[in-house]
């Protein structure tokens, strides 16, 4: 099934704070809804009628817009900043919430979508089998490991084996969000986890970052998760939350 509108959060240009691809300029498209509840999340949208457009990259000068939106908006916008700012995005990310909770506008989506940039999908690493439809036509993929101890979700240790083992058909890496209650075994089982899939698909350790934008986990349980992972992976790093210190969206 296709469908040619989402429902979104906005649409904005940034740096990318978190990840593999972290310091590089990005359009992202946010869309609404989510298939979890994880504890620290920071994504928060109250009016579900519209969205919000930025009109210049980087800028924050947001225009409101209808939901749901079709694809001739995003698009326009996106082919405006390419003619105006030409050579300053890498790629578009499609983050969330879940985008994958609206794969078929996805799917009708990517094909305009990577005829103007590479394409770059933030997930939280579930839904497999709507990753199956588009794996193909992504770029990039980073996807969570949600731990129990800093997300509260549990039971989801199955889903995102089946999900690396869809995304590992493109360049993958995976990000879990540690806190002061983590524990070696939740880290252990998550590398061992990557490891069945590919030893060399890169595992990014993130510290929570506060709601007042300190990070309350020490230094040293830090180096202790990275040394611990690193036993059984080859790419292991920690990287928090970038643009939360340098007051980005
Ligand atoms: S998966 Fe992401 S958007 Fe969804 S609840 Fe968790 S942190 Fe929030």
């Amino acid at each position: 099934m296709k469908s040619d509108t989402a429902d979104l959060i906005e649409v904005f240009s940034s740096i990318q704070g978190e990840g593999d691809l972290i310091g590089r300029r990005q359009v992202f498209i946010r869309f609404r809804g989510c298939n979890l509840d994880c504890d620290y999340c920071d994504t928060n949208a109250v009016d579900f009628d519209h969205c919000r457009f930025e009109l210049t990259p980087g800028r924050q000068d947001f225009q409101q817009m209808a939901n749901p939106v079709s694809m001739p908006k995003v698009i326009e916008l996106l082919e405006r900043w390419q003619r105006g700012w030409p050579g300053v995005h890498h790629s578009i990310s499609l983050t969330g919430g879940e985008p994958l909770l609206q794969v078929d506008a996805i799917h009708t989506w990517l094909p305009e979508l990577k005829g103007i940039l590479p394409v770059h999908l933030e997930t939280n690493g579930v839904l497999h089998i709507a990753l199956f439809k588009i794996v193909n036509d992504l770029d990039y993929i980073s996807m969570d490991i949600k731990l129990p101890s800093s997300s509260g979700e549990s039971g989801l240790w199955d889903h995102h084996h089946a999900f690396l083992e869809t995304a590992a058909a493109t360049e993958v890496s995976v990000k879990t969000v540690v806190n002061c209650a983590t524990e070696e075994w939740e880290i252990e089982r998550a590398a061992r986890m990557i490891a069945t899939v590919n030893d060399n698909i890169p595992l990014i350790i993130q510290p929570e970052t506060s709601p007042d934008d300190t990070i309350k986990l020490s230094q040293l349980r830090l180096i202790e998760f990275q040394d611990l992972a690193s036993g059984i992976l080859a790419d292991v790093r920690i990287i928090p939350q970038t643009h939360r210190f340098i007051g980005l969206l």
